[in-house]
């Protein structure tokens, strides 16, 4: 089994021996930044020049300052900024400020596991990523819990990046959930073959095959919509709660039945063959090449497949039908509500 880490194991003097950076105050940057203070740890965050969140995180007691004068102070700098910015920002703004045995932290691996971001030698290389949205680590650390995390280093340079690393984890709240030692090439992989082949890529393209089939055949959209959306979410939430046999335990016997003979049919040799392929193109670079031109390019395939997605039918019918359930959504940031439509 797996090593896992909780509140004793931390050595808590360690992050708080370091004057950090958190450039960035989005999702994540807003909770590290009020987690860290909260716990003690002397915290500056950089923002660029005209950012909307600098207003939010002074009215929050935390100290803003730009990228560069944030990079400049802080010994231990976590990279909060959107991936797809990260290289930019690294280049003009903080390389040159990283001194001689200066941690440079990051949430997620993926520049440092493409080659994008190449810290110089001298200074620990690490990452604290916490397996869940900055809402949820803000919110359950103020409520006396945790999110899980995973850490891991890239460079050891102190000899203690990994202790380091659960000293920041422990000021973020994690070693309350759970701290999980990997490495960024296995944090990187596996979270974008578990976005692409299940999480969202995968479900996604099941539920609108499914439904269109249901359409095609001469069924009403509503009915589909139901069947194969809407009813997934019970079925997930079983999974999550007691797994696999206990969603079974749960639906009926004709369902298991069912379940049990003709899913092998859907996610076929063929589909796993499929799932071989994106992994082996996570894996040799080509998908984060391919993203970090798109980028490049101003997202001209991201934007044409988002507004073909937006158009499916199975959306018109969802926010037709989600309209007369307003209880599903809640309390939740709708997407009509910030894209006008
Ligand atoms: P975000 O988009 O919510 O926030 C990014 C912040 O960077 C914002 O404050 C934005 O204003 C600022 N920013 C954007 N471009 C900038 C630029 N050019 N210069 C300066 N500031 C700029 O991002 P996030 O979701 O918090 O992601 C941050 C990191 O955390 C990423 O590495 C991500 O993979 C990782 N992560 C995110 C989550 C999550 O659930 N959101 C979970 C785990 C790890
Ligand atoms: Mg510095």
């Amino acid at each position: 089994m797996a090593t896992l880490y909780y509140s004793d194991d931390a050595d808590k003097a360690l992050v708080r021996s370091r004057k950090v950076a958190v450039i960035g105050y989005g999702s994540q940057g807003h909770a590290h930044a009020l987690n860290l203070r909260d716990s003690g740890v002397d915290v500056r965050v950089g923002l660029r020049e005209g950012s909307a969140s600098k207003a939010k995180a002074e009215a929050a007691g935390l100290r803003v300052v730009s990228v560069r004068q944030a990079a400049s102070e802080a010994d231990l700098v976590m990279v909060l900024l959107p991936d797809t910015e990260q290289r930019a920002v690294y280049e003009s703004e903080i390389a040159d400020e990283l001194a001689e045995g200066d941690a440079l932290f990051f949430a997620h691996g993926f520049n440092i596991r493409f080659g994008l971001v190449n810290p110089p030698p001298g200074g620990d290389v690490a990452m604290v990523a916490p397996k869940g949205p900055g809402h949820l680590v803000r919110r359950t650390f103020e409520e006396g819990g945790g999110v899980p995390s995973l850490i891991a280093v890239a460079e050891d340079a102190s000899g203690k990046a990994m202790q380091l690393a659960l000293s920041y984890a422990d000021a973020l709240g994690a070693t309350r959930a759970g701290v999980l030692e990997t490495t960024f090439e296995e944090e990187t992989e596996t979270d974008l073959f578990g976005e692409q082949a299940v999480l969202c890529g995968g479900v996604s393209a099941l539920v609108m095959a499914a439904f269109e089939t249901l359409v095609e055949a001469g069924y009403q959209p509503e009915s589909a919509y139901f069947e194969c959306l809407h009813e997934l979410k019970l079925i997930v939430d079983l999974m999550y709660e007691q797994g696999i046999s206990g969603m079974r335990f749960s639906v009926s016997d004709t369902a298991e039945y069912g379940d049990m003979t003709r899913g092998p049919r859907v996610i076929d040799e063929h589909v796993r063959d499929e799932m071989r392929a994106i992994l082996a193109e996570i894996r040799d670079g080509r998908f984060a090449a391919e993203w970090v031109a798109e980028n490049a390019a101003g997202r001209p395939r991201f934007k044409a497949l988002r507004e073909q997605g937006r158009s499916h039918p199975i959306e018109q019918v969802g926010a037709q039908l989600r309209a007369m359930m307003p209880f599903v959504s809640k309390g939740r940031q709708r997407l009509e509500d910030v894209s006008g439509g």
